[in-house]
């Protein structure tokens, strides 16, 4: 492993001038979990490391109770979104997702911010936050932007982020009332593995409990990127929520996917797994509607 040089910014400007003035040649290191073992596997050789952890920032999600807004700090760890009453209770299928990454020693470094810059089409944090109509919010030199996060996966390992910008957050519009979503990581075990297919379901009921009126279908690892199976969502939104239409919606989805063989799993196998798990994602996603 190459000698590197560890600088510990203290403010979101500072970060960005070290990371200019190093040229490209130093990374950003939030939780380190992905980013040292590239450096450990030889696939990354930076001449630098510019800490994110002592900038300060939000150590919790913020809900805004004017705008209902959600704020979720980049760099909070998967373990205290996990632990926030907040989302356990408002956000199921941001808590399905994040308290099954890797380990609760992993959870307890790794950063939510550090899974959506990784892009890799496994993110489990992806998924939900896509559900959930995300923005990113992003800190240059030149100022900040907003994107939605539909639009900032790029491809595998590739994300809208230019020089030395940083994610500095995760915004999350207000949710409709009768709104339920949960996901699932499919794969061989549930613990210390990235999953082989994610699946999120996001729906919004009428006042009939019945009818939906908002339909999110999120799929990773079934294409190079993170996406909506926007098909199936415009097939469920105007219909009556039952097994019937999640099963139809699931077929729709399966086809919108473009799953791939690969270690984790064959593609026949993947494609067959979106529709049966859309089906049981949607069935829990009208049950937390409900309640
Ligand atoms: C044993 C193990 C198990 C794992 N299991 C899972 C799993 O189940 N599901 C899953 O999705 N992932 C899993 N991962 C991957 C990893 O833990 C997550 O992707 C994690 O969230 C990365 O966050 P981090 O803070 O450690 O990122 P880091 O490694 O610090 O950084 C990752 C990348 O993002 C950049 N970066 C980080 N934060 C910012 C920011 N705010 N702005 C700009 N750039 C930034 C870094 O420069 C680097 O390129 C696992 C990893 C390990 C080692």
């Amino acid at each position: 492993m190459r000698n590197f040089t560890y600088l510990v910014p203290r403010s979101l400007n500072e970060a960005i001038s070290m990371h200019e003035s190093r040229r490209g040649r130093a990374k950003y290191i939030a939780g380190g979990t992905d980013v040292l073992v590239k450096i450990k596997e030889g696939k990354l050789a930076p001449d630098g490391l510019i800490s994110l952890r002592h900038i300060i920032g939000q150590d919790r999600p913020f809900l805004n109770a004017e705008t209902g807004e959600l704020y979720i700090g980049a760099f909070m760890t998967h373990r205290s979104i996990e632990r926030s009453p907040l989302i356990q209770h408002r956000y199921p299928i941001l808590h399905d997702a994040v308290k099954n990454i890797g380990s609760v020693q992993i959870r307890n470094v790794a950063t939510i911010g550090g899974n959506l810059v990784n892009a890799v089409p496994s993110a489990d944090g992806a998924i939900p936050l896509i559900a959930l109509d995300g923005k990113a919010h992003i800190y240059g030199a030149k100022g900040d932007r907003l994107i939605d996060l539909t639009r900032f996966f790029l491809g595998p390992g590739q994300c809208d982020l230019q020089g030395a910008e940083i994610l500095t957050e995760i915004i999350i519009p207000p949710i409709a009332p009768r709104t339920g979503g949960a996901y699932v990581k499919h794969g061989r075990r549930e613990a210390m593995e990235l999953p082989m297919l994610g699946v999120g379901v996001l729906l919004s009921l009428e006042a009939d409990m019945a009818t939906c009126t908002k339909a999110r279908i999120c799929l990773g690892v079934a294409a190079p990127t993170p996406f909506r199976a926007r098909e199936a969502e415009a097939y469920l939104t105007g219909r009556p929520v039952t097994e019937e239409t999640l099963a139809e919606a699931g077929r729709i989805a399966a086809g919108e996917s473009r799953v791939r063989d690969s270690i984790r799993g064959v593609a026949w196998y993947r494609r067959e797994m979106v529709g049966v798990l859309v089906k049981r994602m949607g069935i829990l996603a009208l049950e937390r509607a409900k309640r």
